[in-house]
């Protein structure tokens, strides 16, 4: 099954070209510990693409905070740019919040936001890049 708009790269190939906490976060599910990411706590203006393959993910206008300790974001920056599966890894029931463009993972969504949406979209800052908007 091969999808023209997907960048599918083998695990080798991730390896190599992302550093290590990026590769063990987005393609291995992993979870940076909280309070330590390097975008929790920025409020600049801008935009947060995937640090995978690019995808631009998130905006800096939905991301709020949630005291969590991972950035938060009460929707993503379009609809499509995001899919979700069911998560029952350690013992919980979550929903995992992955890249549609290159499927890694990026964290999970919560029914706990704010009320523009009711949902928190608890992203690892390894799965992201940030782009400042200057303008
Ligand atoms: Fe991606």
């Amino acid at each position: 099954m091969s999808d023209p708009e997907k960048i599918e790269k083998t695990e080798e190939q991730w390896k190599q070209e992302l550093d290590s906490e990026t590769y063990r976060v987005t393609r291995q599910a992993g979870t940076e510990a909280a309070f330590t990411g390097k975008y929790c706590d920025l409020k600049d203006k801008g935009i947060y693409n995937c640090a995978a393959c690019g995808e631009p993910l998130f905006s800096s206008e939905a991301k709020y905070d949630s005291g969590s300790g991972w950035p938060s974001f009460y929707a993503p920056a379009d609809s499509e740019v995001v899919a979700q599966h069911d998560d029952h890894s350690h013992g919980m029931i979550r929903t995992e919040v992955v890249c549609n463009k290159c499927d890694s993972h990026l964290g999970h969504v919560f029914p706990d936001g704010p009320p523009e949406t009711g949902l928190r979209y608890c992203i690892n800052s390894a799965s992201l890049d940030f782009q400042e908007d200057k303008s």
